[in-house]
């Protein structure tokens, strides 16, 4: 079946909602394709809050929002970036707020603001209120008011539909295609611009916070048609997931004054970062977590977690402010937070890198400033280089609404301007190409086995500490299991609902994802933010300071060929750290 409207947007999470609703406010035709229906998307499950440096509660401005940002990603982050992200995301929240989005409040009536990992005033002096939150549920605020806004504003909703392909015509993209999943059926959607905004793929992980859906559909689809994925060595593992099972534990937690401590019950945090103890950027608390277990103060049965205490605080404050990590730790784990320690453990969490944007959003299709006209992305699948090497908490929700607002923009300003481009003869061959082999194939491969492999091995050897050799070994595991995909078999050929096929097509996505990863990340001979090497302990600004651009070979399969893209400076470099200086 074939569809036709001016832009697409692929995605209904933050992201995707906020540029659908931007480019529909354009004045073009505007539809939304989404797997899941659009408030059952990951940003829903976003607790700790969205950061802007509103000032409400202390003085706060957008340059030391800046600096924390660039900071926090290791001066990998693109400046430009990070400052038109630092002034925007002011506006977008009280544009926010202006929509109906219910966000917690101070006495006097302003938006409530809290402490966050990283966030901090006067270049690094002391942390700052900034993160703005609707109690624990901001990320489920956001999709509800953006939902809402996008009924008024017209857009189309094509729910559980999964997209299979980008068509891209002479450096043009010119729609996609997807797979009906109620009845198994094909659809071509002709577009004159596509915005991606299909979320991460921490899927790629044994232990992680995000949904099961969360295998970086897009950014494989991307990959395959030879055009690169940026920084992709870069993924942020959260220090606080529950024990075993990876659900998120917010930074909220320690924002409100929860403290770690190991088996000793000694609040560890004092040494490893003296004045913002256990507020340090994420993965610093990751790996001196991981320290304190490797070295044998870990907690519980396996001894591999680490307590966090919030004994102390008021019961209103865990029970108000924290209600929905209260509810899942007692659920979950049968400790209550307001009389127990709760066990918690790193869990895999966000994706620095990604499909390379512009400001604009506009999708680059190498490290020289080309481009692929008409297609754009945004979101956790995009990198525009805000988080470089590594995410401050509360950064992604400003990234969405931010990028997500300039994407939905300029797409539609594109489309205002131009014709529809061609369709290949037949688009969605590829995608039938691919359901027909998975359906009828008579292999002896089953997908959950190989993405249980993948997950367990990236884990132990792409995780929170590398090193040269397991990684190598990790690049050449990772063929082995595409040798196996290539055998892959559903058990249930039916085309209603047939989550058995989807999940194995998700599978060939995690896995080409997990190939540029581990690719990025043997070759980059450094540490830097989440991408920490026992074997190249120190960052190496010489040599490292530039961007990975992974492509995938298409001649040599299983090949990856590595380029590079500088990074953005405007100001803030290492050496400016020690001495502030006002920006
Ligand atoms: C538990 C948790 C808590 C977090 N808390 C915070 C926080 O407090 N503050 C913060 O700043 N960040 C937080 N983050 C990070 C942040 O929430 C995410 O990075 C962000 O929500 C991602 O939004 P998105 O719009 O890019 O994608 P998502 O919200 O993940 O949405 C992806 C969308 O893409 C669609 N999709 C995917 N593949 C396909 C396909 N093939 N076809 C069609 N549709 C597809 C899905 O249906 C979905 O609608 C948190 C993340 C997690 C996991």
């Amino acid at each position: 079946m074939h569809h036709r409207y001016d832009v697409i947007v692929v995605g209904a999470g933050g992201a995707g909602l906020m540029s659908a609703l931007y480019a529909a406010k354009g004045g073009v035709s505007v539809a939304c394709i989404s797997k899941l229906y659009p408030t059952r998307s990951h940003t829903g499950a976003a607790q700790g809050g969205i950061g802007a440096a509103l000032g409400n509660i202390q003085e706060d401005h957008w340059e030391w929002h800046m600096f924390d940002t660039v900071k926090g990603g290791d001066y990998l982050t693109d400046q430009d970036a990070a400052e038109v992200f630092s002034k925007d995301i002011i506006d977008v929240v009280y544009e926010l707020e202006h929509m109906g989005l219910p966000f917690s409040r101070t006495p006097e009536g302003k938006i409530a603001q809290r402490k966050f990992g990283g966030h901090t005033r006067d270049f690094g002096k002391a942390a700052v209120e900034r993160s703005c939150y609707a109690k624990d549920r901001t990320g489920h605020m956001i999709l509800q008011t953006l939902y809402q806004q996008n009924v008024k504003e017209g857009t189309l909703f094509f729910n559980e539909f999964h997209v299979t392909d980008l068509l891209i015509e002479n450096g043009r993209c010119t729609g996609v295609v997807a797979y009906e999943l109620s009845t198994g059926e094909l659809h071509t959607f002709h577009a004159k611009a596509v915005i991606l905004a299909a979320g991460g793929y921490g899927r790629v992980f044994k232990i992680t916070s995000n949904a099961l859906t969360l295998t970086g559909d897009l950014m494989s689809i991307y990959y395959r048609k030879g055009l690169p994925l940026e920084d992709m060595e870069f993924y942020q593992f959260h220090p606080t997931g529950l024990a075993k099972l990876g659900i998120l534990v917010t930074e909220g937690i320690r924002g409100e004054g929860g403290i770690l401590r190991n088996s000793n019950l000694e609040r560890f945090m004092e040494r490893y970062a003296p004045s913002i103890k256990d507020l340090a950027p994420r993965d610093i608390v990751a790996r001196s977590m991981t320290t304190e277990i490797r070295e044998g103060r870990g907690v519980g049965k396996d001894k591999d977690a680490i307590y966090i205490d919030l004994t102390h605080l008021p019961r209103e404050v865990i029970e108000g402010k924290l209600a929905e990590i209260t509810d899942l730790a007692r659920t979950y784990l049968g400790q209550d937070p307001v009389k127990d320690l709760v066990m918690v453990q790193p869990t895999a969490h966000y994706a620095m890198g990604g499909i390379p944007t512009d400001l604009n959003g506009l999708c680059l299709s190498d490290g020289n400033g080309g481009s692929i006209e008409g297609l754009y992305a945004a979101g956790e699948q995009a990198c525009v280089s805000l988080h470089g090497a590594n995410r401050l908490g509360t950064n992604s929700l400003g990234d969405l609404v931010v990028f997500g607002r300039r994407a939905g923009k300029y797409a539609a300003e594109y489309a205002r301007q131009v014709e529809f481009g061609d369709l290949p003869d037949d688009p969605e061959a590829d995608s039938r190409q691919e359901f027909e082999r998975l359906r009828t194939s008579n292999g002896k491969e089953n997908a959950a086995g190989i993405r249980k492999d993948l997950q367990e091995t990236m884990m132990k050897n792409v995780g929170i500490f590398r090193n040269g050799k397991d990684m190598a070994y990790q690049v050449e595991y990772i063929k082995e299991l595409k040798a196996r995909y290539a055998n892959v078999a559903v058990a249930d050929p039916s085309r209603k609902y047939n989550s058995e096929l989807i999940e194995a097509l998700e599978t060939g996505f995690l896995l080409d994802c997990a190939e540029a990863m581990a690719s990025s990340a043997v070759n980059r001979t450094e540490s830097r933010g989440a991408h920490d090497r026992e074997d190249f302990h120190s960052r190496d600004d010489v040599n490292w300071l530039k961007h990975t651009m992974a492509y995938k070979d298409l001649n040599n399969p299983g090949n990856v060929i590595i380029g590079y893209k500088p990074v953005a400076l405007k100001g803030f470099t290492r050496s400016f750290e020690p001495k502030p200086r006002v920006y």
